[in-house]
């Protein structure tokens, strides 16, 4: 017999920005669940190919089985909300996520949920922002070096930032990524970078606590 090889070469693990997710053209749904906070809230954990490839829905067979993971149910509300259209109570996206990437991790749901909430925890990136000086504000730009410094100053590594357009045309930080090694133990040094999501090299970090944007129930 023979247990699964992983085959793949380390993880994104990708934070999200929710006010960046909900200003731009498109907009959002809070959760059912209501309004996430304002913090970085879990995209997914993807494992990925040093050559920037990736595989994908390694188990078409699975589904996505809330009762290995209700321990986490709360948790992942909190630090991993839907803000997609329409209002979901995170199912749908845990689901996807799962399907999609986490069936290629080699870990079970549960190992997979909890890892990803791990990562989130350890890297602190609010925090690690605002030590440097950089808060969510409207009209405020910050330079993308300096983001990424003050994250590698927390985590230990340079993360990838992604940015967005909001619905007037700034270019603002949309997402976080930082890479995981193979067994999903620590932070360790993007072995390549996402291609073609640059910023550039001003950006905005939108608040998300004010009640004047424009999410639809
Ligand atoms: P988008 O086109 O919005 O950047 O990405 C769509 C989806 O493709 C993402 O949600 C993610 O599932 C997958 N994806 C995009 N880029 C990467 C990548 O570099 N690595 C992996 N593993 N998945 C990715
Ligand atoms: P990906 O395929 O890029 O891993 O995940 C993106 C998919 O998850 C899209 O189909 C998107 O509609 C759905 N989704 C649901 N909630 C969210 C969310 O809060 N953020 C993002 N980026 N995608 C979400
Ligand atoms: P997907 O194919 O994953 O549904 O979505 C493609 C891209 O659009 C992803 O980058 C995803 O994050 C984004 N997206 C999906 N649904 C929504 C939405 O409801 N609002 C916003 N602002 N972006 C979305």
């Amino acid at each position: 017999l023979c247990v699964a090889a992983q085959d793949f070469d380390f993880f994104y693990f990708v934070q999200q920005w929710p006010a960046s997710y909900c200003d731009t053209r498109r907009s959002c749904c809070y959760p059912t669940t209501g309004k996430p906070d304002e913090d970085f809230s879990i995209h997914g954990l993807w494992p990925n190919y040093e050559n920037g490839k990736w595989p994908q829905n390694c188990d078409k067979e699975s589904s996505l089985d809330e009762s290995e993971f209700s321990d986490l149910i709360s948790t992942m509300e909190k630090n991993w909300p839907s803000l997609a259209c329409p209002s979901s109570d995170g199912l749908k996206f845990w689901s996807h996520e799962w399907l999609k990437h986490g069936t290629c991790s080699a870990l079970n749901q549960h190992a997979y949920f909890q890892t990803a909430l791990d990562f989130k925890t350890k890297s602190n990136l609010l925090q690690n922002l605002n030590n440097a000086g950089i808060k969510p504000r409207n009209g405020e730009h910050y330079s993308v070096e300096s983001i990424k410094n003050a994250i590698e100053e927390g985590v230990g590594h340079t993360p990838f930032i992604e940015c967005n357009v909001d619905s007037q045309g700034n270019h603002q930080l949309y997402q976080v990524y930082l890479c995981v090694d193979s067994s999903a133990s620590k932070f360790i040094d993007c072995p390549i970078f996402p291609h073609g999501r640059k910023c550039g090299s001003k950006i905005e970090f939108p608040p998300f606590s004010s009640n004047d944007d424009h999410a639809e129930f």
